[in-house]
């Protein structure tokens, strides 16, 4: 008898963790994403500020499963689904399952405005990461050209240098919060001495948030601390800030207009399309209102876990203390993980015969952030840390659950040399990169 076909949609950490939960189990399994890499997200702005080089926070796909024999690994990009036809369609093919996994994450949402992507970029793939280096490269690259023209630099010089040194974030969650920390000490420290015609400790970052404090998921001790600090490092942070517009010359923020030459986007989020194709039910958000086991309603077979998912679990924290009332779980890694593993679990009971697993529980293990080169906020429920404690703290799980032995290696040597040397290696501009390209006509 052929083995039933279990299709994974997205190789992040959902999709990941259901395929290597699935290793020894009676199916074939085919893993389906539009890039052939896993991408450890959590670290992905170190890429776009020039500390760690691409492949030392990705690894091929194929290669980190390439031991699992049950699995297929396709490098393709789903466009929709049949689900009455237990049908994946795919760009120019279509593929039939018996289970289905969707694991298909998120994407920035710029509130309506897709067409501020372009002015400002979101950090969401490698190729985000190292359009944004070279970004914030080109940025004090050119702010030098232009002052070192001229011994005394006429007023509108003068303008469009500090334009060009003026880094604007949007949103002050976990990614914007790290992105102004790092840039701060980038400009502060790493560039410092690189330029002669302009003073790179010059540069302005600023930090907008919308609501009333930034990382609003932590608590309010926490945001007060990782606030305080961020401005020690320079960083100008602005709370109950609405950006209204976003252009090629900057932001507009309360009707008062803000030149930048840099704007980077990390604000709201939407879902991947996967509720689209499955006529689900979704939150405003378009994430999939799905069943406690992660099934989708009328369709038993199809299962939705981590970002995609809007999922109301039980919690329990890292001593085992229980949530008073089921919670909704956050878009971060670790629900991922551990929905795609027990996703796994009911997939392979059922083709097994065997009873359903307990229901599903959350362990929080907490959150943290890291706020410039040697401070960060760690919440871990029971308890709170902050400054180098908390850094030591994100620094050993994050190392910790870096994809094969050689990444940690590699990037615990790197951040060593930068501790000492304060300086980032990541700093070389190929002229030939696409990303370059679009950085020096955002058109193209
Ligand atoms: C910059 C950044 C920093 C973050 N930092 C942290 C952190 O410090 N700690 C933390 O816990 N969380 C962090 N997160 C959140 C965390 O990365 C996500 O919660 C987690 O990745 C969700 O896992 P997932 O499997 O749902 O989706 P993802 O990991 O996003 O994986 C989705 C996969 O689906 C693929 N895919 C999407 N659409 C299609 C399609 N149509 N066809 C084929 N493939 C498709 C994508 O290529 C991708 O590989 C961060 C996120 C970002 C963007």
């Amino acid at each position: 008898m052929v083995a039933p076909h279990v299709i994974i949609v997205g190789g992040g950490f959902g999709g990941l963790s259901a395929a290597r939960a699935l290793r020894r189990a009676p199916l074939r399994v085919t893993l389906i994403d539009k890039r052939n890499y896993n991408l450890f997200r959590p670290m992905l702005y170190q890429v776009a500020t020039g500390l760690l080089s691409a492949d030392e926070i990705a690894g091929p796909l194929r290669s980190i499963l390439s031991r699992q024999k049950n699995i297929d690994v396709l490098l393709d990009e789903v466009t929709g689904i049949s689900a009455k036809q237990r049908t994946v369609h795919l760009k120019n093919r279509d593929v039939p399952y018996d289970f289905l996994i969707l694991a298909t994450g998120i994407r920035y949402n710029y509130f309506g405005h897709d067409e501020w992507r372009r002015f400002a970029p979101g950090l969401e793939s490698l190729d985000d990461a190292d359009m944004i280096r070279s970004k914030i490269l080109l940025a004090f690259e050119r702010a030098e050209e232009i002052a070192s023209r001229a011994q005394a630099p006429e007023e509108a010089a003068t303008r469009e240098i500090r334009r060009l040194l003026t880094f604007a974030l949007v949103g002050a969650g976990t990614v914007g919060v790290e992105m102004a920390g790092t840039l701060a000490e980038m400009s502060r420290l790493a560039l410092a001495h690189d330029f002669r015609h302009i003073d790179a400790r010059s540069a302005r970052i600023l930090l907008y948030e919308a609501g009333p404090r930034i990382l609003p998921a932590y608590p309010e001790t926490l945001s007060r601390k990782a606030k305080k600090h961020l401005e020690s490092l320079g960083v100008e942070v602005f709370t109950n800030a609405r950006v209204m517009s976003v252009d090629s010359d900057g932001i507009l923020v309360d009707g008062q207009r803000v030149p930048a030459g840099t704007v980077l986007w990390g604000a709201g989020v939407v879902a991947s399309p996967a509720g689209r194709w499955l006529g689900a039910e979704t939150d405003k958000s378009g994430k999939i209102m799905v069943e406690p086991d992660f099934s989708v309603r009328d369709y038993p077979e199809v299962f939705v876990v981590g970002d995609t998912a809007h999922v109301v679990a039980p919690v329990r924290n890292l001593l085992g203390i229980k949530s008073p009332k089921p919670m909704v779980l956050p878009g971060v890694a670790q629900p991922a993980i551990q929905e795609g593993e027990y996703v796994a679990d009911v997939i392979r009971r059922r083709v097994e015969g065997r009873a359903q697993p307990k229901p599903f529980w959350y362990w929080d293990k907490g959150e943290l952030a890291i706020v410039g080169r040697t401070y960060a906020v760690a919440d871990l429920r029971f308890s709170r840390f902050t400054g180098f404690v908390a850094w030591v703290i994100w620094a050993v799980t994050h190392i910790y659950f870096l994809i094969g032995f050689a990444n940690r290696l590699f990037v615990l040597l790197q951040w060593g040399l930068t501790f000492l040397t304060k300086r980032r290696r990541v700093r070389v501009l190929s002229a030939e990169s696409p990303s370059e390209r679009n950085v020096i006509d955002p058109a193209a």
